[in-house]
């Protein structure tokens, strides 16, 4: 099942993503995480890959494993600016092997001092091209609603976003955002700059306050003040804190496709419980 035809059909699409283990010493308690978690039935799961090798070789196991045994469409990542050509030939190999056709094409953060010229690959768009060419891939790719925090300005952002469009993606996924206006004021300069392919809102729950400071670490994205309030007053009571960060993630998630998102992507961080109750939450919505 090509992930495309699913953000394309009427029904409002939910996903959830995991991460694979780090070493084989904890592969079966995060494949027994992931089961849980497709046991429930999204509309897909993405697996993600680590950029400097470490966890790469078992996405495409946990992403095998998804769809042969819960018949849940995988979304393999893959990352390429550490990446020899060589390397992305034989993942790509392996992919197709397990019979995994969706993936969505990074770069990867860069390594420190890292010399982006001597690199193989140095931008999501020439992997979306090479991963093209290789087989009959469905292929998304990442996007920042309040840029990368690498990009000059958020119109050079969109320009290059577009080449990955214009390179074959079909569908783009968001970094996580916490206030609904962001995205949609980002859908319209999308929409506006060209770019037609759907866009795929990320949602992260978040339920406990050391998350926070690792979200704006990677992201830079901005909280709202009424989200902030939440993070204060609850941030030092787990269980007040998951069950205010689950409704939070809930609202904006009714939120999204009220307003005609077509899919939202949660970031459900290899956590059964997070994805059993969010999924509760929204079950007729997207019945
Ligand atoms: P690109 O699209 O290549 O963009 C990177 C930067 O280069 C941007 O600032 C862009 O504006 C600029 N740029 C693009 N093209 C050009 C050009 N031709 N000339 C000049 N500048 C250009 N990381 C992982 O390691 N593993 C994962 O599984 C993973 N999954 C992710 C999933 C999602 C939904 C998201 C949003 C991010 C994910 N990341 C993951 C993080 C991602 O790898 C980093 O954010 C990375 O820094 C950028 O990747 P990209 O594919 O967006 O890069």
């Amino acid at each position: 099942m090509k992930i495309i035809d699913l953000i394309k059909s009427p029904k409002p699409t939910l996903s959830f993503e995991v991460f694979p283990p780090k070493t084989s010493q904890n592969f079966e308690s995060v494949r027994a995480a992931v089961e849980e978690i497709a046991a429930l039935r999204p509309a897909f799961m993405s697996v993600t890959y680590g950029a400097g090798g470490g966890t790469s070789d078992f996405t495409a196991d946990i992403a095998a494993d998804i769809q042969d045994k819960f018949g849940v469409p995988a979304l393999a990542h893959m990352t390429c600016v550490s990446s020899s050509r060589e390397k992305v030939h034989a993942v790509t190999e392996t992919l197709k092997a397990k019979g995994i056709t969706n993936v969505l094409a990074l770069r990867g953060d860069l390594p420190q001092g890292f010399d982006l010229s001597a690199a193989d690959y140095r931008y999501a768009s020439e992997l979306i091209a090479e991963i093209k060419e290789r087989g009959d891939f469905c292929i998304g790719g990442a996007c920042y609603p309040e840029a990368h925090p690498e990009s000059e300005d958020s119109m050079t952002d969109l320009r290059h976003l577009k080449e990955k469009a214009d390179q074959g993606c079909e569908f783009f996924t968001t970094q996580m955002f916490f206030d609904n206006s962001i995205l949609y004021n980002f859908i319209y300069r999308a929409r506006a700059a060209g770019i037609t392919v759907p866009i795929v809102a990320g949602v992260m729950p978040v339920t406990n306050a050391a998350q926070i400071k690792r979200i704006m670490a990677i992201s830079g994205s901005a909280l709202p003040q009424r989200f902030v309030r939440i993070v204060d007053r609850y941030g030092s009571d787990p269980e007040a804190m998951m069950q205010a960060g689950i409704a939070y993630a809930t609202a904006q998630i009714i939120d999204l496709f009220a307003n005609g998102v077509p899919a939202v992507h949660v970031y459900s961080m290899n956590k059964p419980e997070i994805a059993r109750r969010i999924m509760e939450n929204v079950s007729s919505i997207i019945a």
